[in-house]
């Protein structure tokens, strides 16, 4: 026998998978975003970078810190685990690689000892992911990623994101990102438990810049990255289509392109400034 129902005549939208990393590089720089995602073959890049080569190694030493139980996590095996996972692409010579070497011993080291012990950790570099939309009854994106670690505090979970640049980060920056803000979310549909604090911990000065979220300013999030994501299909669908590629993704030249990985590939980027060094954005070791 046939089914009734209804039939509009509206085909529901797919879904727009995104990460909160592609959201970012979109908003920062569509160019940027098309180069690394969408451009085959792969335009020239930059060679590595000292920053980037210290983050990678804290955030794996952590990993594997906190995968320990909580009496195993001591400065001494967190300094251990650096040291394994050291490698020093990126850096100006020997002695700038011994001294950040020595350098982040101390600045994991000391993370650990002050906030180590404690955390209840729940996932670490978990995947989460969450439909979402300005419209909860019809989801219009699927945002999925890695959190670099979700705690649980007093039956709610914490989203905590590790830092190492130049600078600490203040409450502000942590309500600002779009990133944790997004995690939250996911970590709450994943894990299946309330979810409304977000950390950035930068570990070089072992401080921590909290945000609170309510349900308003995750909504705006959420709104902002529904916002990015479907800019982002209407330009890649319509390069598809055989349009113009430097039109449909902007250059949005900045002071960041002097450290942007694509500069040997844009002609704009190299205009709008000098050539940062491989080793320029290291946090100072003092
Ligand atoms: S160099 Fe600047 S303008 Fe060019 S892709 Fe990178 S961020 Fe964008």
């Amino acid at each position: 026998m046939e089914q009734l129902g209804f039939d509009f005549g509206v085909e529901p939208q797919p879904l727009i998978k995104v990460t909160p990393a592609r959201l970012s590089l979109y908003d920062d720089c569509p160019r940027r975003y098309r180069m690394t995602y969408l451009d085959r073959p792969a335009p020239v890049r930059t060679g590595p970078w000292a920053h980037n080569t210290v983050g990678a190694v804290v955030h794996n030493a952590l990993r594997e810190l906190f995968a320990l139980p909580a009496r195993r996590r001591t400065p001494e095996r967190a300094a251990k685990l650096v040291a394994e996972h050291w490698r020093s692409a990126g850096f100006a010579d020997a002695v700038q690689v011994a001294r950040y070497a020595e350098a982040a011993r101390r600045w994991v080291a000391d993370y650990v000892e002050h906030h180590g012990a404690e955390a209840d950790v729940v996932g670490l570099e978990r995947w989460v992911s969450a439909r979402v939309g300005s419209d909860p009854s019809a989801p219009s994106l699927l945002v999925e990623g890695r959190a670099d670690r979700i705690d649980r505090r007093g039956g709610e979970l914490v989203v905590v994101d590790y830092k190492t640049g130049r600078r600490a980060l203040q409450d502000a920056d942590a309500q600002r990102s779009q990133a944790l803000a997004l995690y939250a979310v996911a970590a709450r549909r994943t894990l299946h438990a309330p979810c409304s604090r977000v950390e950035l911990h930068h570990v070089p000065t072992g401080t921590v810049a909290v945000a609170e979220h309510t349900e308003k300013t995750l909504g705006e999030h959420v709104r902002k990255a529904e916002e990015t994501a479907t800019a982002t299909r209407a330009a890649a669908d319509r390069l598809t289509e055989g349009g113009d590629p430097d039109h449909l993704f902007p250059a949005r030249p900045a002071p960041r392109c002097a450290w942007c990985e694509l500069r040997p590939s844009c002609p704009e980027g190299k205009q709008a400034a000098p050539a940062a060094r491989p080793w320029d954005l290291l946090a100072p070791t003092t």
